[in-house]
């Protein structure tokens, strides 16, 4: 065990984590932060990212996170390649454990993030980014004036069908129940767009593809048993996302779909621990919003350590 006392120690290296690392880094504080599983988060896993300022033609997902990890580390910031197993908040300074080793810290910034949820049909992982999409805000655009379908009956599906159909020539709804989660207002804007078509109670079986990436579905009717293919440039997954908060139970609020709720920006009910990101936004789930996210964590650590001469 070291006894050494991080002044803060952020989790997880999407662009929360390493922003929030950036500003307390040069804010002197040394930080120390915890890459997890996903070293540089979501956006690794996308090739284009052509909506976060700065890049006149866009820049690739795992190119803008490695270079958010050099930026970080040039000025100060600690990468530790580790998950964070398990946390007691119970006491200052504050513990976390990665496997078996302890680690204190002053302040901890969460930036965990919330992973979108997959059908887990075959070759889902491989068609990502080639067609294949869990965020209609981020790739929409790729689909302009081409034919797509969305998967979901909450109001998210409803929400990227409507952000879609303005987009796309034609949007397909597709739903395995004939009974929709998603609110009424939701579900009847996007019954009421006119290139929107619903197809339910439709479950999909297949992602049909070539050597460059999707090229369409297999749907099936769950009433009839009869099997359908559509032809599609876009496949897009709205059921849900699952956020990376378990660990951090007891010490910070959730609402009901696990997000942690931020106060006052991005403090949480336990002193010194703020978070960060996807992980507290519900709504947004953006690179650019979980940076900006980051950057107030930082500062309102850096504050939450000056007051209490940490
Ligand atoms: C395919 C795809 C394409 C996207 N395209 C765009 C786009 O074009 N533009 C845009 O703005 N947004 C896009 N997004 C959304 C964007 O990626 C997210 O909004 C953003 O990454 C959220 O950042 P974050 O830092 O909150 O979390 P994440 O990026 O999710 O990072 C979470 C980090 O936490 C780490 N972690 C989790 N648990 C632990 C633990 N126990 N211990 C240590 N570390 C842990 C993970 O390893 C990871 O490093 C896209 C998302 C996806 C999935």
């Amino acid at each position: 065990m070291s006894n050494e006392i991080h002044h803060v120690a952020i989790i997880g290296t999407g662009p929360a984590g390493l922003t929030a690392a950036i500003y307390a880094a040069r804010a002197g504080l040394n930080p120390v932060i915890y890459a997890g599983l996903q070293h540089g988060g979501q956006l690794t896993t996308t090739t284009d990212i052509e909506n976060f300022p700065g890049f006149e033609n866009g820049i690739s997902g795992p190119k803008l996170m490695a270079d958010m990890t050099a930026q970080a580390e040039r000025v100060g910031t600690k990468v530790l390649y580790e998950q964070i197993t398990k946390v007691d908040f119970s006491s200052s300074p504050l513990k976390l454990w990665s496997d078996d080793k302890e680690i204190l810290a002053h302040s901890v910034v969460i930036a965990t993030g919330a992973t979108a949820k997959t059908l887990g049909i075959e070759n889902e992982d491989v068609l990502m980014g080639k067609g294949v999409s869990t965020c209609a805000t981020c790739d929409g655009f790729f689909y302009k004036n081409k034919k797509v379908a969305v998967v979901g009956g909450g109001d998210s599906a409803m929400e990227e069908a409507t952000y879609l159909a303005k987009l796309c020539s034609e949007v397909y709804l597709i739903h395995r129940r004939d009974h929709f989660r998603a609110s009424k207002i939701m579900l009847e804007r996007a019954q009421k767009t006119e290139n929107i078509k619903f197809l339910v109670p439709y479950s999909t079986t297949e992602l049909l593809h070539d050597k460059t990436g999707l090229t369409g579905i297999k749907i099936v009717n769950l009433e009839t048993d009869q099997t359908e293919t559509i032809e599609l440039d876009g496949f897009f997954m709205a059921i849900g996302h699952q956020p990376n908060s378990q660990i951090f139970e007891p010490y910070v609020d959730l609402d009901d779909h696990g997000y942690i709720i931020a106060r006052n920006h991005t403090e949480t009910k336990t002193p010194g621990v703020f978070v960060a990101g996807d992980i507290a936004d519900p709504v947004f789930k953006q690179a650019i919003t979980a940076a900006g996210m980051g950057c107030q964590a930082a500062i309102q650590a850096t504050k939450y350590l000056e007051n209490n001469n940490l």
